[in-house]
């Protein structure tokens, strides 16, 4: 123990600073964080219904930055969708495996993945997976597309923060829920 007469040395200084946390506020505008415990839910009503045996969880929807980050939840096989990235994608498989026809790689549990800005590919997942998880940070918009590059439809944060709003109003989740997700 340090005797308190005596003038600390700038050892003892040093050793204090190192553990002192940032001693100002946080910007004025800053958003607050997000913490998420179980980002795999284990409340099934938390994976939002997007196709037949296709689902998402959110975990963060940035209405101010145009993007979002999700898990991605895969219970069949096949093609589940042809789409263009016109800004870039980041995935991290956390379970299972998937592929894009258009390439000759397969995304396997443990796989970052980078998907380019101008990429059109159609994710399949083979007969042998019974089950997939990915989380995906999506910017800007899936643009869902025929063979051809004719546009079918899209997603952005705004269409995701509506079907979150639609589903978890139905699975009885409170008004604000949602809010909890958006920044
Ligand atoms: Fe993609």
């Amino acid at each position: 123990m340090s005797n308190p007469d005596q003038p600390k040395t700038r050892k003892q200084e040093d050793a204090e600073q190192a553990r002192m946390p940032y001693r100002h506020p946080q910007p004025k505008d800053a958003f607050p964080e997000i913490v998420i415990p179980h980002a795999i839910p284990e409340d099934e009503r938390l994976w939002v219904p997007q196709a037949e045996n296709v689902w998402f969880r959110p975990l963060c929807l940035s209405a101010s930055r145009g993007y979002w980050v999700n898990l991605l939840r895969v219970r069949k096989s096949g093609v589940l969708s042809r789409h263009r990235h016109p800004q870039p994608v980041h995935g991290y498989v956390l379970k299972g495996s998937w592929r894009y026809l258009e390439h000759d790689w397969v995304a396997t549990e443990g796989s970052y993945v980078y998907e380019a800005p101008g990429e059109t590919h159609t994710l399949v997942v083979d007969d042998k997976v019974t089950e997939m998880i990915t989380m995906f940070q999506v910017n800007g918009a899936m643009i869902y597309v025929d063979p051809d590059g004719g546009v079918l439809g899209y997603e952005d944060v705004f269409t995701k923060i509506d079907m979150c709003r639609k589903h978890y109003g139905e699975m009885g989740f409170g008004d604000g829920f949602v809010e909890g997700f958006i920044r």
